[in-house]
């Protein structure tokens, strides 16, 4: 049997409806941008496999790293013990964040990292005496699944099947061209009572939300009146830190800084799984008492895994190298170019960029968004010409490795243009 039909047997995959879904490729070996099939084809991968690899598959250095570390520690209890992989990258980490932030707290995932800054930010309030729970997150968000996360996310299909079991949130519009006044007012009306415990937002890119963008100053100003009144900021920069954007974390292009980071995705540089929540020391702080109740009951059984901590290690290391600098700047330039080439296109209603990402919104009939069935007719189309995209309904969008080369980045464009073509 080969390897497709033993997984249509044993394997549930993940936002998969499993009536409709075409067979699942198998992928047998990787290598820089591009992912080797069983059956002989290769695929470039452009979304960077759900937006977690920075320098290519299969990097030697992080495997040399990894490899040396699983013969040195593997893992161990993260509570009455610590490692140097966990301590040299929280260094790293507070580090390249240059912010406020002063601790690193450990876990699996986004979700994770979302649940913890949340959890976090609520019983700070808690152990201060002045309990808040409020919480406001911008409608159409996203920022995971496990049900906290799923609670601050947009309610969608995503989350249909579980509306009444999550907790209440006020939903304010993320602040885009059309609406930024709007929202900012509405938003200072709510955290002006006085009682909001959280504002979480993805910074200047919704990227489950089809790669939709927002304003900076907009965001920027949210966050100023949000500290202002005492409210907990929480950046989730899961999918938009470590030069996804450009900038080291898109909250680098706001004039205000939020309190909590939530990162994961290319942490390990698309290695291995690994959550971290970076708070600033007064929160911190408020955890720090004689009340056993004051404590932050939360850990994983992996919480600070020393292997995906070496392969974040080696990770960001490869980052802040010139070549990768420069790739990035590079990618950049040519989305830029691309934007131009294409903008006026008639079956375009969008196009949005940032940094390495590059989002092309289609006009459609059907309703706007995730399920929109044009998807799959895209996903096919580049497969057949070597490239795989998933796009986010009607949406196409790169988000390549950092290490994608000019021809392999012209590979993409050149079949967008032909699927812009056969759509006229
Ligand atoms: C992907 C994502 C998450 C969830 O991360 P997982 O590792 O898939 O749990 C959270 N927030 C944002 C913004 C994301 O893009």
């Amino acid at each position: 049997m080969n390897l497709q039909d033993r997984d249509s047997r044993v394997i549930w995959h993940p936002f998969t409806q499993i009536a409709t879904a075409e067979k699942n490729i198998p992928i047998v070996r990787a290598e820089g941008v591009w992912l080797f099939a069983e059956n002989g084809q290769k695929y470039l991968d452009g979304t960077a496999s759900w937006w977690v690899n920075a320098h290519g598959h299969a990097h030697p250095a992080i495997a040399e790293a990894l490899a040396k570390q699983a013969s040195t520690l593997e893992h161990i209890i993260f509570a009455g013990f610590t490692h140097e992989p966990a301590i040299e990258l929280a260094e790293k980490l507070i580090h390249l964040i240059a912010g406020e932030q002063s601790r690193i707290f450990y876990s699996d995932n986004g979700s994770t990292s979302v649940e913890v800054a949340l959890k976090m930010a609520l019983q700070y309030f808690q152990n201060l005496g002045k309990p808040r729970k409020k919480i406001i997150a911008f409608e159409h968000a996203y920022h995971g699944d496990t049900f906290g996360a799923m609670s601050v996310g947009h309610r969608n299909a995503f989350s249909a099947a579980f509306g009444e079991l999550l907790f209440d949130v006020e939903f304010v519009p993320a602040p885009e061209k059309h609406n930024s006044a709007e929202a900012l007012d509405l938003f200072s009306r709510i955290v002006h009572q006085n009682d909001v415990a959280v504002f979480i937002f993805e910074p200047l890119v919704q990227g489950a939300n089809g790669m939709r963008m927002h304003e900076a100053s907009a965001l920027s100003q949210m966050i100023h009146l949000a500290k202002s009144y005492g409210t907990i900021t929480i950046a989730d920069e899961v999918f938009t830190g470590f030069y996804r954007t450009g900038k080291s974390f898109a909250t680098k292009y706001l004039s205000e800084q939020p309190d909590i980071l939530c990162l994961s995705k290319t942490l390990t540089g698309g290695t291995l799984p690994l959550g971290a929540t970076a708070v600033p020391e007064f929160i911190y702080d408020a955890f720090v008492s004689e009340n056993p109740m004051h404590t932050f009951f939360h850990g994983h059984s992996f919480t600070a895994n020393p292997l995906s901590c070496s392969a974040a290690i080696a990770s960001m290391k490869l980052l802040l190298e010139n070549t990768c600098q420069e790739n990035i700047l590079s990618i950049s330039n040519a989305h830029a170019a691309f934007k131009k080439l294409i903008l006026g296109n008639k079956s375009i209603f969008e196009i949005r960029h940032l940094g390495t990402i590059l989002a092309i919104e289609l006009n459609t009939d059907a309703e706007r968004g995730y399920l929109n069935p044009i998807s799959k007719e895209i996903t096919q189309f580049f497969l057949d010409r070597n490239i795989y995209l998933r796009p986010l309904g009607n949406v196409i969008y790169i988000t390549p490795p950092y290490v994608i080369s000019e021809e392999e980045l012209n590979l993409i464009y050149s079949a967008i243009l032909e699927f812009l073509e056969t759509i006229q």
